[in-house]
């Protein structure tokens, strides 16, 4: 049998690889920090994040898996869910998860200051999707834990879901210069780069909406989405504070959510 943990390894190392190859060849915005600076900073923080989350969060998870299971408990149960209709409803509904799990993030102080760091990049690109605070990622995964026990997927459900919002993270974050016409297109289903780097931007339209991971329909039920008009409201990403050298510096990073502003 495949192992989830190595399918989950190869995959985000393939994407980066083939993202990290098209931005250099039609890179959206010029980048102005070093690319394998970039790469060894958030994925160094992406590598360090996997291993506490392993000692914490995996065992929490797996035993909220296995006793849903075991009880035969949660809302895809009660639906008669199983084989492949119940691996795309557990990705639809935990995609819905994430969306409100990401408005939270934006809308509630406590969890803001955690999401921060992640927003406090300057650029972005394919690595921005490995820049995450430890403490968000800890508060999110106990979350996670209750939507198991309410819904009540398969392994392969959750793994899939897990794997494809690497992947579009992955995919939505990159630096690419896709053509509009075509991330318009894209967009009427899922994330693009330009409906995330818009998320990311400054512009005051922007960076209170487009909250969706995998599914750009969230945002349109949920009245959040913007499509930004022209390129001068995604060209100033980030935040107001801080800028510069520090959003780069590990010990900065690390202690965003402890710093006022
Ligand atoms: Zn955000």
């Amino acid at each position: 049998m495949t192992s989830p943990f190595l399918l989950r390894i190869a995959s985000y190392v393939a994407v980066l690889t083939g993202l990290l190859f098209c931005e250099r060849v039609a890179p959206f915005a010029a980048p102005e920090q070093r690319k394998p600076f970039r790469v060894r900073f958030h994925v160094g923080i992406s590598i360090a994040n996997s291993l506490i989350l392993y000692l914490l969060i995996s065992w929490p998870t797996f035993t909220a898996l296995t006793y849903a299971q075991g009880h035969n408990i949660g809302l895809s149960r009660v639906l008669g869910l199983s084989g492949w209709r119940e691996i795309v409803a557990t990705v639809i509904v935990f995609d819905l998860w994430d969306y409100g799990m990401h408005l939270a993030n934006h809308r509630i102080g406590l969890l803001w200051r955690f999401h921060k760091a992640h927003h406090s990049d300057m650029e972005i690109d394919v690595t921005t999707a490995s820049r995450f605070h430890i403490g968000e990622l800890i508060i999110s995964g106990g979350v996670k834990c209750l939507v198991i026990l309410l819904w009540g997927p398969s392994l392969w459900g959750l793994v899939a879901f897990d794997m494809l919002l690497t992947t579009f993270s992955q995919f939505h974050h990159s630096n690419v210069a896709i053509p509009l016409g075509i991330q318009d297109t894209l967009e009427r289903v899922i994330v693009t780069p330009r409906m995330h780097r818009c998320h990311h931007s400054l512009h005051r339209e922007c960076y209170v909406a487009n909250f969706s991971a995998i599914f750009s329909v969230w945002d349109r039920i949920f009245r959040s989405h913007h499509r930004a008009r022209g390129v001068d409201e995604l060209e100033r990403v980030g935040l107001v504070k801080p800028r510069g050298e520090e959003t780069m510096r590990l010990r900065a990073f690390l202690l965003t959510p402890f710093v006022k502003g």
